[in-house]
């Protein structure tokens, strides 16, 4: 498994541009998430897993031309448990997507909403969000959903287990059905297996 092998245009590849090949998990979800397939891929922090997905995403980005500037409309979700987490997805996603013109804003809770809503209507295509501050951000009117094509669930396990689960449904329920659904989860719980079945196509790939 190489770089090259994956078809990945270069400006995107340049987050790679450090490392020798694929990691496992990479190397496995690129080609279905290309596809658009919808994917859950059981793995653990340190496995490479944000570019598993980041990659795709930004894709995903790319691909939709024009309306990657859109103004508090983003089109990449990642919902993530805790903003250390999120903080650090958004920074590889910023950095990956950087050398494309795509923005990445983070939306976490325990600090002001001021600058979040700024990046917002900096035409940020990319958002990372722990739930509740996302919901926060969307019933104030700061973030729409409905131009969200390609969503993650990132440690799925994790946010269940703080408790996210009703705020994961309801933002999930404003997000079109006509969308790419990835889930990360470390472990596999009977939960976390029941909102795959509730968010995802009949058959994901699971990896
Ligand atoms: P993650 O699991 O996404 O938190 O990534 C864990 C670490 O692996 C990060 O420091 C990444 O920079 C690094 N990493 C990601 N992809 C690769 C790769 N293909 N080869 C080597 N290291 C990688």
């Amino acid at each position: 498994e190489s770089f090259a092998e994956a078809e990945i245009p270069e400006n995107v590849l340049n987050c790679c541009r450090n490392f020798a090949k694929p990691s496992p998990i990479q190397a496995h979800a690129w080609p279905f998430l290309l596809k658009g397939r919808d994917f859950i891929g059981i793995a653990a922090t340190g496995s490479g897993k944000t570019l598993a997905f980041g990659v795709p995403a930004l894709m995903h980005v790319l691909k939709g031309k024009n309306s990657f500037q859109k103004q508090f409309s983003p089109l990449v979700l990642v919902l993530s448990p805790t903003r250390e987490l999120a903080q650090q997805i958004a920074d590889v996603l910023e950095e990956a997507g950087g050398s494309c013109g795509v923005k990445t804003a983070c939306l976490y809770g325990g600090t002001s909403k001021g600058s979040q809503r700024n990046a917002l209507k900096s035409g940020a295509a990319m958002i990372v969000a722990t739930p509740g501050r996302l919901q926060d951000l969307v019933e104030e009117g700061s973030c729409s959903l409905k131009d969200v094509s390609f969503l993650v669930l990132d440690e799925a396990d994790r946010m269940l287990d703080l408790g996210f689960e009703p705020a994961i449904r309801a933002i999930v329920s404003q997000i079109p059905k006509r969308r790419q659904t990835v889930m990360f989860s470390a472990t596999w719980p009977i939960a976390v297996h029941q909102l795959a079945m509730e968010f995802q196509e009949p058959n994901p790939v699971k990896v």
